[in-house]
């Protein structure tokens, strides 16, 4: 069963945290100068027009991307909130206007230097077919098969580092611990890598099943950061707010998403609220 399509979606609350926060770990490990693996195990289409039919249907990035965007000029010298938002300028056909939304594999793969690579997996055939008709710079390889099952195939690297994004649409329930058992596995093949992990907050609360076979299974080194956009009284149904995991989080990541979340928070929250700290710690 494969009906979710990211374009529905595109821009909102929960890519904004996602991707500042792929943005925040990226750009702390590109200060070293040994080549990185990037790995995108659901990388969608890589780009969304705003203006696409399935993207202007539900507008939700209107609660997610507009209202930085609109602010950025006051944001940019808001500590990596500012930088993110001249990146996003970047990735425009006309920086003035903000007419695409980049996907994961964008803010991931923009800056690949000499000698770092991407691999983009997707299940979809037709997210995998507009993911192919994109054009990216570097060494980027676009697959058409499952993440999770690529991840493992693909390990060891030959790249000294890792860096893996797992970005789920958890339309099946089974999914949240087979994400668990797949970092599990691919963490014993590749202790030093970098791997985020998005999640979903919804009032069934089923994130914890991913969280707590982690820590069962002995990981170390979990840190999280969860955006509440609302409390999740005021939500019966839906997602109230959204978490990543960062296995591995580069020394520093912590203070600065603290201070990058706090404005978008504070903008598109309704009281917004940004915690964070170890799952597990060393
Ligand atoms: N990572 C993207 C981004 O941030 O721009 C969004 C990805 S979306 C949440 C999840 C994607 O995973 C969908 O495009 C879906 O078709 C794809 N998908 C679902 N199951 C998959 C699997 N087992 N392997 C690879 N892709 C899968």
């Amino acid at each position: 069963m494969l009906s979710y399509q990211h374009a529905y979606h595109a821009g909102n609350f929960a890519d904004v945290h996602k991707h500042l926060t792929l943005h925040g770990v990226i750009d702390h490990l590109l200060r070293k100068d040994s080549s990185i693996t990037y790995l995108d195990t659901h990388a969608g289409r890589g780009s969304y027009p705003l203006d696409a039919s399935e993207t202007s249907r539900l507008q939700e990035y209107r609660e997610g991307v507009i209202p930085l965007w609109r602010a950025r000029q006051g944001l940019a010298g808001e500590p990596l909130l500012g930088d993110w938002l001249a990146a996003l300028a970047r990735a425009q056909p006309d920086p003035s206007r903000l007419t695409h939304y980049p996907g994961s594999p964008w803010w991931m793969g923009h800056r690949l230097r000499r000698g770092d690579r991407q691999w983009l997996f997707e299940l979809h055939p037709g997210e995998h077919g507009h993911l192919a008709r994109l054009s990216f710079p570097g060494a980027v390889e676009r697959i058409h098969g499952d993440g999770l099952e690529g991840l493992l195939q693909r390990l060891p690297v030959k790249t000294p580092r890792l860096c893996a994004l797992i970005d789920p649409s958890y339309e099946r329930k089974a999914e949240y611990l087979e994400v668990a058992q797949t970092v599990l596995a691919a963490m014993r093949k590749a202790r030093h890598a970098v791997v985020l992990i998005w999640y979903p907050l919804l009032p069934a609360g089923r994130h914890r099943e991913l969280l707590e076979a982690l820590r069962d299974g002995g990981l170390r080194k979990v840190w999280y950061g969860e955006f509440s956009r609302r409390t999740p009284a005021h939500e019966e149904h839906g997602m109230y707010g959204s978490g990543m995991l960062v296995i591995n989080p580069p020394w520093g990541l912590d203070e600065r998403l603290a201070e990058a979340m706090a404005p978008v928070a504070e903008r598109l929250g309704s009281p917004g609220r940004y915690r964070s700290g170890w799952w597990v710690e060393e």
